[in-house]
């Protein structure tokens, strides 16, 4: 596969999985001048004349202004809503405000949405255009996640982050000239997110051996090209060099698209993922700092990617055994709805069946050579990046919970509690239920 692969088109994927993976965004481009390129792409798409503009005070400068006045000129006729940011936190999240005001806004009648941003503003639009049946394409802003292709809408709903299915773009366009100018924390942001995807991996190989959940090679096969050169280009991104911005948005529109493939974010979100999420829910929940969605998740990998390491070199001793039988468990429900506070309904279903019943696995774990067949295939995806550590370093990333700001006993908790969010087991389940979990967190935290 060609290092720079991503799908420029709509596709149909016959796959070694068992499934036909459709990708359903039409067009995607990525390339230097390429907003001037839009208005003839637009056309071609056939959506419309009549587009509503998405954007917040930093897309439109970096973005907004400029697409907005060559669609005029190209005869297409702009609705621009520019959104207010009305958070207590210093970023625009995707709440009951936003989500009015885009919602209000369709009162002008749209043929379709343009949404000019990256993350929480193209999450917002497509949400609501999945939920109005109206298409959407996103001109992106900064290479800072892999949200852009894929299959669901995060959106904060009375404080907590649910995500939504919700249909991809039909087109997305990422303008290298507009990415390259990005902030660097975002740019390290989407970095540091993509590091992520070799724990993320590394849990979906362990439920597919435990558990015989489903899963498909082809989407790891377009994410680790990517990681390779992800990997090559570390040094250039502080300098945000073209080539390494190329790279980056390209890896990043490659994990967006594996979970287009698989239909949920099972490709890109594991362990790391939980630590993350639940240290923003919390922090919200509080009124407190989040930082940047990616730079939590790569300091969240670096500790996990430890724990792995550590838990293949004791692998032998594992007893599997004992995880799926009744035995009694650290946490009981007063714990958790201490931890969780006002949060704790929204998790409730999940952790309760965590907290009650064991595990299930198939008797996979009785067969001989068991364990080494899984420690060969977890350092596969646990090693497709050589160096997690040195790639953050080298691509000046702030990598540990205490640059972001974060306090010790929180992220401990994160790493204590995050697993009871989910009902999808990770690394943090089989630690936990083996009782080697406390034990790590003081080795590695
Ligand atoms: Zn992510
Ligand atoms: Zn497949």
């Amino acid at each position: 596969m060609d290092k720079l692969f991503y799908f420029q088109k709509a596709a149909e994927i016959p796959c070694s999985c068992g499934k036909t993976h459709r990708i359903l965004t039409q067009k995607t481009m990525v390339d230097h001048s390429l907003t001037e390129q839009i208005p003839s792409a637009l056309d071609q798409l056939h959506l419309g004349k009549k587009c509503l503009i998405v954007f917040d005070e930093n897309t439109y400068h970096a973005a907004g202004q400029k697409v907005e006045t060559i669609l005029n000129q190209e005869k297409y006729k702009t609705i621009p809503l520019l959104l207010h940011h009305n958070s207590p936190t210093q970023y625009l999240e995707p709440d009951e405000d936003t989500r009015y005001q885009v919602e209000t806004s369709l009162k002008y009648q749209p043929d379709f949405m343009i949404a000019v941003g990256s993350g929480v503003i193209n999450d917002l639009v497509k949400f609501t255009a999945h939920r109005s049946h109206i298409p959407y394409v996103v001109v992106g802003t900064a290479a800072s996640m892999d949200g852009y292709p894929s299959p669901g809408a995060p959106m904060l709903v009375n404080g907590y982050k649910i995500t939504f299915e919700a249909s991809p773009p039909t087109a997305i366009f990422l303008d290298l000239d507009v990415l390259t100018k990005a902030p660097l924390n975002l740019l390290q942001s989407g970095f540091s997110d993509l590091i992520g995807k070799t724990t993320a991996n590394s849990d979906w190989i362990l439920r597919n051996q435990l558990q015989d959940e489903y899963i498909c090679h082809y989407s790891w096969d377009i994410v680790q090209e990517a990681l390779q050169i992800l990997w090559e280009s570390a040094d250039q991104i502080p300098q945000r060099k073209s080539e390494a911005v190329q790279a980056l948005s390209i890896a990043l529109l490659n994990s967006g698209f594996s979970m287009a493939l698989v239909g949920d974010s099972r490709p890109a979100s594991g362990a790391e993922h939980l630590i993350a999420h639940y240290l923003e829910m919390i922090s919200l929940s509080r009124g407190e700092k989040t930082s940047l969605h990616g730079l939590r998740v790569g300091a969240a990998t670096l500790i996990i990617h430890k724990m792995y390491q550590r838990f293949l070199e004791e692998i032998d001793s594992i007893d599997w055994e004992k995880i799926t039988s009744p035995h009694p468990i650290r946490v009981n429900k007063e714990t958790l709805q201490e931890k969780f506070g006002p949060l704790y309904p929204l998790v409730e279903k999940e952790a309760t069946q965590k907290i009650t019943s064991p595990m299930v696995f198939t008797d996979s774990f009785k067969k001989p050579g068991f364990t080494n067949r899984l420690r060969q295939m977890i350092s596969e995806k646990l090693f497709a990046i050589p160096d997690v550590e040195q790639a953050l370093k080298r691509s000046k990333t702030p990598s540990t919970f205490e640059e972001l700001g974060f306090p010790q006993s929180l992220v401990k908790d994160s790493f204590l509690f995050s697993r009871f969010v989910r009902s999808r087991i990770t690394i943090l389940d089989i630690l936990d239920e083996a009782g080697l979990l406390e034990k790590y967190i003081e080795e590695f935290l």
